[in-house]
Formats: structure tokens, sequence, C-alpha cells
């Protein structure tokens, strides 16, 4: 089908294991890329500029807004998180399959303007399970933690959103559903806007009786 790479948005609460899963589709597969975000949030012990992310002041990263060099960008518990422009396109243009790990606002912002992109939201299998990653992760305060289970609240309203739901319960059957999902979505008449155009125009030419 079309050679171009699809434009797939990870969403899911603050603990569903997103990254994780991440991680092993682009260890297992080499079609995936990740995109960095910039951000405005304070950088987590261990994590990198250019890393995780890409670390900003609220000024740089309200420049970067105005120069339109973010395809999305939205306000998650108090800070800006936003996908650069240039290596989403280039990476689309040249046949990559583009990760976004983003929340749903910008998911949504993402169908508006990608039409064709893949939408999939990743959760644990119940909220109690949730919880008990985010305790087990250790990276949070009990604030920030109560602060994220309650904006998990408002996320789960805007599920419908997405094209499909995956359960991450055992992290590799998770990683291969992501991964059958992608492939899937290649199929799809919106993912193939090249091939109906050649395959169209090819027939046309038997209409006329040129082949
Ligand atoms: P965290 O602070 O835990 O790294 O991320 C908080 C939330 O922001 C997560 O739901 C994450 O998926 C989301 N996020 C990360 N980068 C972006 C981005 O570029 N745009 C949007 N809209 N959300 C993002």
């Amino acid at each position: 089908m079309d050679k171009k790479g699809i434009l797939i948005v990870l969403s899911g609460f603050s603990g569903a294991g997103k990254g994780t899963v991440v991680k092993n589709l682009m260890k297992k597969y080499d079609e995936y890329v990740l995109s960095i975000s910039m951000t405005t949030r304070e950088p987590r012990e261990g994590e990198q500029d250019g890393v995780e992310y890409f670390f900003r002041t609220r000024e740089e990263f309200e420049k970067t807004i105005a120069q339109n060099g973010l395809i999305e960008y939205a306000e998650y518990c108090g800070n800006y998180y936003g996908s650069p422009r240039a290596y989403v396109e280039e990476n689309l243009e040249a046949g990559r399959n583009v990760i976004l790990e983003i929340e749903i606002q910008g998911a949504l912002k993402i169908r508006e303007q990608y039409p064709e992109s893949l939408l999939l939201f990743i959760t644990p299998p119940n909220a109690d399970e949730l919880k008990r990653r985010l305790v087990g992760r250790g990276t949070e305060t009990m604030e920030v933690i109560e602060e994220r289970l309650s904006r998990a609240v408002e996320e789960s309203e805007g599920i419908e959103a997405y094209d499909y739901i995956v359960v991450n319960d055992q992290l590799d059957e998770c990683v291969e559903e992501v991964h059958r999902l992608v492939n899937d979505a290649r199929r799809a008449p919106v993912r193939s806007q090249k091939f109906i155009s050649k395959i169209r125009e090819e027939l046309k030419g038997f209409a006329k009786g040129d082949k």
C-alpha cells in the first residue's frame, strides 16, 4: 500500500505502561520511531534533555508555538507539552511509523489535522492495577499520584474518540497487538490514497481501450 509511515497516537492513563510498550515495540521492530516532545515540566531524576523530552522554559515553549514549530500542544497538570513538527513530518515522508505518546487533548488535535492518523488508547485491566503501578513506580509524590488519578477520570471520558483500546496486561501481548493494529491500519482506504489513485488511473486506461 502507500509507502508513507503511519502517525500513531498512543494515549493512556499515566501509569498505564505506555512508555514500556513503546520501548519494546521499537526494540522488536525497526519501522517505528518515537517523537520526543517538548515540555515545560521539570525533569524527573535520571531524565535527560533530548532523551525523554526537550526540557524548555515557558518562554521558549511559547516561542516555538508562535513559529508553528509544533503539530499540537496541550497543558497537562500545569505544564505545556507539545510535539515538534519537523521530526514527525520528515519521518512520515521517509516511510517510518511515528509514535506520539501524548494525552487526549493533543490526540484530538492530531485527529483533526491528520485524519489518517491511528489513535490507540492503552489501559491497564482495571483501576486498582493503575494505582498499584503509579505507586510502584516511585517517581511521584502521593499528591502528584492523586492528581494523576483524578486526571484519569477525565481522560476516561474521552476514550470513545480513539480507534482502538489496547489492554496492557501482559506486556509482550500488548506490544504484538499494537503492531498488528498498525499493520491492519495500513489496509484502510484512508491510508492508501496513492494506491487507490494509481489503480483508478490504470483502470481508466482499460476503459478507454488503451491496453
Ligand atoms: P509525563 O509528565 O508523565 O511525562 O507526561 C504527562 C502527560 O503528557 C502524559 O499523558 C503524556 O503522554 C503527555 N504528553 C507527553 N508529551 C506530550 C506532547 O507532546 N503533547 C501532548 N499533548 N501530551 C504529551
